[in-house]
């Protein structure tokens, strides 16, 4: 058809066209702490194994015509499951020797979001954000008033050693070590941030989603909530655009970074790629932060930014084939 017919056929009939399926998309980060230096083949195997299984089971949802939500909610309880993501199973230690979950989730159509921090027991983090988001009047719950409200919906309930991995023990240990020694002149500095998950969606009927979970930061102490549970710091989701955020949280909750980065591709109609360098190799580094975000807009264009070493990250479309990928040089969209 050329494009004038074209335009008159939708000027005529609007409802043809506004009922052309979206082609789905997920797209996921699974943190952007990465370091080449303490990298082995068998972690970037396993690595490399656990995001092409988000990225499928995700891409199931999407492709029997579930919402994005319903993806979003897939991929990221898969690498919560995941021992080598910081997030469920596998996440940092707090200053005190115990795991802190924090997660969120953003329905971009309707901008209704749920959040949780600080909980010590739920299995898959996300899970209760979505309750919290679907099942009761309130956007954010924290601790044991989380985990009652958890007991309440039935969401799955496990011994807080279920968490506990020896590499985020060790990981504990050093930076208690650095401290000691003086290494760090500030209780963030020995505060590392590793492997926090993330995804963000766009559904066959055209409608976006976005959620994040984590661990926080290795040795956080004093109740630290990072920007993951934050709406509009780690996640947002609107009409337009979805972002799921990855990084130093204290600088991320300073530049609203997800919520920033829509509003760029919203009111200044920058790409995901524009909005997302503005933000993340931007307005973070520019105040002492580092990090990497995912970006979806509603059109299917997406961009991964991160400042780091590496970012473990990956995408996945209508075709049904997951690419993946860690360092910079890796193919890009
Ligand atoms: N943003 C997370 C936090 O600050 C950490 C991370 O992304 O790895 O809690």
């Amino acid at each position: 058809m050329t494009r004038l017919p074209a335009l008159l056929l939708a000027a005529l009939c609007p409802a043809v066209f506004a009922a052309t399926p979206a082609k789905p998309l997920l797209v996921i980060h699974g943190g952007a702490g990465v370091e080449r230096a303490t990298m082995t083949p068998e972690v970037e195997a396993e690595v490399r194994k656990a995001l092409t299984l988000a990225l499928t089971r995700g891409h199931a949802e999407l492709a029997a015509g579930k919402p994005a939500l319903d993806a979003v909610t897939a991929a990221i309880t898969t690498l919560e499951d995941d021992p080598n993501f910081n997030a469920g199973k596998g996440a940092v230690f707090t200053h005190d020797g115990t795991n802190e979950l924090d997660a969120s989730i953003m329905d971009g159509a309707t901008r209704r979001a749920g959040a949780i921090a600080g909980v010590h027991r739920v299995r898959n983090p996300i899970t209760l954000a979505r309750a919290v988001m679907e099942q009761s009047r309130h956007v954010m719950m924290v601790g044991d008033g989380a985990e009652a409200f958890a007991k309440s919906v039935g969401v799955t309930l496990v011994d807080p050693s279920y968490f506990r991995t020896e590499r985020r023990w060790e990981q504990l240990q050093k930076a208690l070590r650095e401290e000691r020694a003086g290494q760090a002149s500030t209780d963030l500095e020995t505060a590392k941030h590793f492997g926090t998950v993330g995804a963000v969606a766009l559904d066959r009927a055209g409608k976006l989603a976005a959620g994040t979970s984590t661990g926080g930061m290795t040795n956080k102490r004093y109740g630290r909530v990072g920007d993951s549970p934050v709406i509009g710091a780690g996640t947002w989701a609107d009409a337009n655009c979805a972002v799921s955020g990855t990084g130093w949280g204290e600088f991320y909750l300073r530049t609203a970074a997800a919520h920033t980065i829509c509003t760029r591709m919203g009111l200044l109609k920058e790409s995901p790629t524009k909005a997302g360098e503005a933000v993340i190799n931007g307005e973070v580094p520019a105040l002492g932060g580092d990090g990497g975000a995912i970006v979806l807009g509603a059109d299917g264009r997406f961009a991964m930014p991160f400042n780091t070493e590496g970012m473990y990250r990956g995408w996945i479309g209508a075709d049904g084939v997951a690419h993946v990928a860690i360092y910079p040089d890796e193919r890009a969209p």
